[in-house]
């Protein structure tokens, strides 16, 4: 069945589950769109995706992989210099399920430690399990470690080239627009980026400003 248009799509069942000690975000609220980057894989062509967020006045949200960010911590603090956010993401980016508690919180926090030792400045506490793949008990430790877990509330088959190319990126996104719409996108896709001065535009004509997730604190 097709939602309607500006409808917010239903989340997974235990989503109701949740317990208020759970920080878990899949919506923002308000005339807001975040966009969020995914790099668990290559980075594609960075210096265009700057370019047009920096052509278009906006700050996006990167979930970037440890291994990316030790490859290449330049991008880190280009990044953090045009005022993105850039949030925990996992050093490994394995499915966290399969590890132990231990080896999960020293993902995290080497993670941490790496966006301090780089930028100079602490770390956002927002996290993004790897593959959106999670337990409760997880939910409850990254929660304990002072982390908003985030996932998404549009997502697309984006990790391999789409049939339509870069209008298929622009569709899916356009047609699933919702208040608050938290954005997930992988970097790595060319047609994402290609799509991204017309998704951006697209957005604002239907009114919505880019938010950054720090902006669910206010
Ligand atoms: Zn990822």
């Amino acid at each position: 069945m097709k939602k309607k248009k500006g409808e917010v799509p239903g989340f997974p069942a235990e989503v109701k589950q949740y317990t208020a000690n759970q920080k878990v975000a899949y919506v923002g609220t308000g005339k807001k769109v975040y966009l969020t980057f995914d790099t668990g894989g290559p980075l594609g062509d960075v210096d265009k995706m700057l370019k047009v967020l920096k052509d278009n006045g906006v700050k996006a949200n990167y979930f970037l992989a440890g291994y990316n960010v030790k490859a290449h911590p330049d991008f880190l603090k280009r990044l953090v210099n045009d005022g993105h956010l850039v949030a925990n993401h996992t050093m490994s980016h394995k499915d966290m399920t399969t590890l132990s508690d231990a080896q999960v919180r020293k993902e995290i926090e080497d993670y941490a430690k790496m966006y301090q030792d780089i930028t100079g400045k602490p770390i956002q506490p927002f996290f993004r399990f790897p593959y959106g793949t999670y337990s409760m008990h997880l939910l409850d430790l990254v929660s304990d470690m002072g982390y908003t877990s985030v996932f998404w509330s549009t997502a697309m088959r984006d990790w391999e080239p789409r049939a339509n190319g870069p209008d298929d990126s622009y569709n899916d996104i356009m047609n699933n627009l919702h208040d608050g719409n938290i954005i997930l996108m992988h970097q790595g896709s060319e047609d994402n980026i290609e799509a991204l001065d017309r998704i951006i535009k697209g957005i604002k004509k239907e009114g919505y400003q880019f938010g950054l997730l720090t902006d669910f604190q206010k």
